[in-house]
């Protein structure tokens, strides 16, 4: 985070030690100062300024007092969450979704707005902005205690630089979002592709907490996924991994918005369901979908066809089952390639939830490779609808507390 905008008590923190051992009561607090020189091999006067510095930030607190090994008891340290806020963002499809949280990702405000159709850059960005003057204006907080922007977007990302390169459902490529938001807003800005964003969310605060290997896939209008190797984001060269909503399914299937046929999106994602579903309602299959929808065709979603298959509809189970079946596919692919512990599913599309992991699981026991592979756990994100823009906090939490976070 090397700009001219960073706000003094962020500055504070970012020298290495600070965040070390910031880090540390973060993570393993309540913590006496011994303790955390033990585990950062820092010497015990240095720690003692690290924090007599972090004090005077708010940032941590004296909590309990400690267990003692005889003689007087250690007095322990942790993080004050309330101390400061972070601005989180989550730009969909449909809607941008503007959050203010503390520093444990709990939310306190949130604006959404629509986004409305042929939106152009500019719009797009004042959006941003004014969603952002919203939150800031509801809470009630000072400005010095808000530590930065994190931003989950849709589409491709050039994280480094900020800039949304292509977002094919907007139609608008090359949005300077770093740039404008840090201009506007004399703060840190962190942009990242959503899926990222969310796989980061879920591994702070969701499932991931004690997983060093995960993947999070997002499943709604595309899909898209965040792969976590080592503890970290993986973004491979140019950032494009984790799409696994472009791998081929079909080399014959269906036309994708990336412009290839038969990828993943096009067989699982809310519009492959929704399409599926038509097919089925035309070809006369009996079915509840169509009261759900009260006859209107056009209403055809993941949603209904999920209500449908909650009331025991046969073929809307069978729909979802279908859905289910390619992203178990795609899933022990991505298992047998990178054998991660955890696979979260997040995103519309799964809130359907059994109808979806009983297939997956069928298919990963199939064909996974070993009995112990066969094993990785796949689950629902813990953080639900509000997962992308917990990532999006989390963005600028791990610039502030991870030591390494960009090495
Ligand atoms: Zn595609």
């Amino acid at each position: 985070m090397n700009n001219a905008h960073v706000t003094g008590s962020f500055k504070l923190m970012k020298s290495l030690n600070r965040t070390l051992v910031l880090n540390i009561i973060r993570k393993d607090g309540p913590i006496s100062r011994a303790e955390i020189a033990k585990r950062t091999n820092l010497t015990p006067p240095t720690v003692t300024n690290i924090v007599n510095e972090l004090f005077e930030t708010g940032i941590i607190k004296e909590s309990q007092m400690g267990q003692s090994s005889g003689g007087r008891k250690p007095i322990l340290l942790t993080i004050e969450p309330t101390s400061h806020y972070v601005i989180g963002i989550d730009v969909g499809v449909h809607k941008v979704k503007v959050v203010l949280a503390d520093l444990n990702a709990s939310i306190t405000n949130e604006s959404i707005t629509k986004i409305k159709k042929g939106i152009t850059e500019a719009e797009l960005l004042q959006l941003l902005i004014e969603n952002v003057y919203t939150i800031v204006e509801q809470a009630n907080v000072t400005k010095e205690k808000i530590v930065g922007i994190g931003v989950g977007m849709h589409g491709m990302v050039d994280h480094i630089h900020g800039v949304a390169l292509y977002a094919p459902n907007l139609q608008l490529k090359n949005i300077p979002i770093k740039q404008t938001l840090e201009a506007e807003f004399s703060l840190p800005v962190t942009v990242e592709n959503d899926a990222k964003a969310l796989a980061l969310g879920e591994k702070w605060f969701g499932y991931g907490a004690d997983i060093e290997n995960m993947v999070c896939i997002n499943v709604g209008i595309g899909i898209g996924s965040g792969i976590i190797l080592q503890n970290k984001l993986f973004h491979g060269k140019d950032g494009i991994a984790g799409e696994i909503g472009h791998t081929v399914i079909d080399e014959n299937g269906p036309m994708c918005t990336c412009g290839n046929k038969g990828c993943l999106q096009t067989f699982s994602a809310g519009e492959a369901i929704r399409t599926r579903a038509l097919e089925g309602i035309n070809k006369g299959k009996p079915t509840a979908i169509v009261e759900i929808v009260k006859g209107n065709l056009d209403n055809v979603d993941g949603e209904a066809v999920f209500e449908a298959a909650k009331a025991g509809d046969a073929f809307a189970k069978e729909v979802l089952t279908e859905s289910g079946k390619y992203l178990g596919m795609s899933i022990a692919n991505l298992i047998n390639v990178l054998n991660p512990e955890l696979v979260v599913l997040s995103g519309g599309v799964s809130r359907a939830g059994e109808f979806l992991l009983q297939p997956i699981r069928a298919i990963v026991e199939e064909r996974v490779l070993t009995p112990s592979a066969k094993d990785t756990t796949i689950c629902l994100s813990k953080l639900g609808q509000q997962g992308t823009v917990i990532g999006a906090v989390t963005l600028v939490l791990a610039e502030m507390f991870v030591p390494d976070v960009n090495a």
